[in-house]
């Protein structure tokens, strides 16, 4: 009996993007199907990158701070850390969340179909012996890890975020190679569980896509938690019975080759565009792999759309979601389009470092006026009683309208508190706005109403 599917929208790629473009295409009334090669839906967001990650960090968290209020009163004595059980609890949050992706594709008649798909023609894709032949396609292939060609492959003492996250073992010693977001946070994990980790970094700054001042927060923080080696890059790994002895090159170079037990490579994601065979759908592929669509998420070819990692930057789960969103609709019929004033970033390192808008850089780059504003933590009564006042807020406003364009918070919970400044970007808010909407006290997302009300001078100086 044939395998073969006919269906009005494939989906191909259980990521973010895809899952979110399958569920609501189905909700919408289309017949869809769901090819995934890895044995859950998800992706890398909820496999091996975001959720893992954030239950790891979380275990970073406690055990910082247990031992930072030693200094306020509280002292729990050393952690004993047990690797298999935080291994068997991140694998149970990944799992109850991939587990709840398969009951909701079910609960929609979405189906699934696993294996790795290619395209073989403009209404046709191959799965294994199951021949698809679609109305309409989502390519939501994602992204892999970039490996460098100078480090050993098939060395285990060589990993990337994926190895990361399994855990296999803590090391004394610890390169990450990379001070990017996703670098940082598994040195964050590894840093807490007991590692003594150096990160080495080509630009003149950790996250060089963030807002510099972050940034500075950021390191000055972490100078005594990290061996920090920016203007610095990696020229040859070594591997050796006791070690990888590593040769770097730069501003901040140690003149000998230095020993490791591990090296994290975290130097950027590739996108997966050139594995499925889209040219034969007719799809334009670049040479590096991402495929070029238009503000509806269309490729070349009008009934083929694009989304999530594999069309480029920022490389981010949540707008992975909204590109599948608007994908799924404008297939349904209807006149959307993908047109965000902002996507928000966060580093979920300690502390966080979160961003959206337009930064102060970008705005000079583009020629724009703008002003900005900064509450210092220092004098937040909520930052105090949690004995943690190295961040800060900062808004950016256009200078003649006094709209808000953009923000920047480095600090506890910046992620969460980030959430308010996109809303006010996207609603077009301007200070006054914001300065006149009230905010509990005491609170951390004070400090937005704080800025701003600096900016409109209503606050003159500060405790
Ligand atoms: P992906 O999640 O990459 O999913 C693509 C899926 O398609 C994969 O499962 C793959 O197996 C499948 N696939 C590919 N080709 C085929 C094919 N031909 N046939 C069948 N299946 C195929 N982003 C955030 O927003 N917040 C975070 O905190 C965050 N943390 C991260 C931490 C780590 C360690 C990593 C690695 C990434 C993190 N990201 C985070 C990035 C986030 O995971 C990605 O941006 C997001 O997963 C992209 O979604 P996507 O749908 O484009 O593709």
């Amino acid at each position: 009996m044939s395998n073969d599917i006919k269906t009005q929208l494939v989906v191909v790629g259980a990521g973010p993007g895809g899952y979110s473009a399958a569920f609501r295409a189905a909700d919408l009334g289309l017949e869809v199907t769901l090819v995934e090669a890895r044995s859950t839906l998800g992706g890398v967001c909820l496999n091996v990158g975001c959720i893992p990650s954030k239950a790891l960090l979380h275990v970073a968290k406690v055990i910082d701070d247990a031992r930072d209020m030693a200094s306020h009163g509280v002292s729990f004595g050393e952690p004993k850390i047990d690797l298999d059980k935080i291994r068997s609890w991140k694998d149970k949050v990944v799992g109850q969340l991939t587990n709840g992706l398969g009951g909701m594709a079910k609960m929609r008649k979405v189906k699934v179909v696993n294996g790795f798909g290619k395209f073989t023609g403009a209404n046709t894709l191959q799965v294994g012996d199951t021949k698809i032949t679609f109305e309409h396609a989502i390519i939501a292939a994602g992204s892999e890890p970039v490996a460098l060609p100078f480090i050993p492959k098939d060395d285990d003492r060589v990993i990337d975020s994926t190895g990361a996250l399994e855990l296999k073992d803590i090391p004394g010693e610890m390169l990450v190679l990379g001070g990017g977001i996703i670098g940082l946070e598994m040195g964050t994990v590894y840093r807490a569980l007991g590692s003594k980790v150096s990160v080495v970094e080509f630009a003149d700054q950790l996250v060089p896509a963030a807002d510099a001042d972050l940034v500075k927060a950021y390191t000055k923080y972490n100078s005594k938690n990290f061996n920090i080696m920016l203007s610095t890059k990696v020229t040859a790994v070594e591997a050796k019975k006791d070690g990888l002895y590593v040769t770097f090159e730069g501003k901040n170079a140690p003149e000998k080759a230095v020993r490791y037990d591990k090296i994290l490579v975290a130097v950027g994601r590739k996108p997966n565009g050139n594995l499925l065979d889209a040219t034969k759908a007719g799809v334009e592929v670049d040479e590096r792999g991402f495929i070029n669509v238009d503000k509806q998420l269309r490729t070349n070819v009008k009934h083929i759309h694009a989304i999530g990692d594999v069309i480029g930057q920022p490389m981010l789960a949540h707008k992975a979601v909204h590109e599948g969103h608007v994908a799924a609709e404008v297939i349904a019929g209807m006149k959307h389009y993908f047109d965000p004033r902002c996507i928000p970033s966060v580093a979920y390192t300690d502390p966080e470092m979160a961003w959206t808008g337009i930064t102060e850089k970008e705005a000079k780059e583009q020629g724009l006026k703008v002003e900005t504003a900064t509450f210092p933590w220092a004098a937040s009564g909520r930052a105090i009683a949690s004995a943690r006042t190295e961040g800060f807020t900062k808004l950016i406003f256009d200078k003649e309208t006094h709209r808000i364009l953009g923000g920047a918070i480095v600090g506890i919970n910046a992620g969460e508190m980030l959430g308010e400044i996109c809303l006010a970007v996207e609603m077009g808010a301007d200070a006054e706005d914001i300065a006149l909407t009230i905010h509990a006290h005491p609170t951390l997302n004070e400090s937005i109403g704080l800025a701003a009300e600096i900016y409109e001078g209503s606050i003159t100086d500060l405790p």
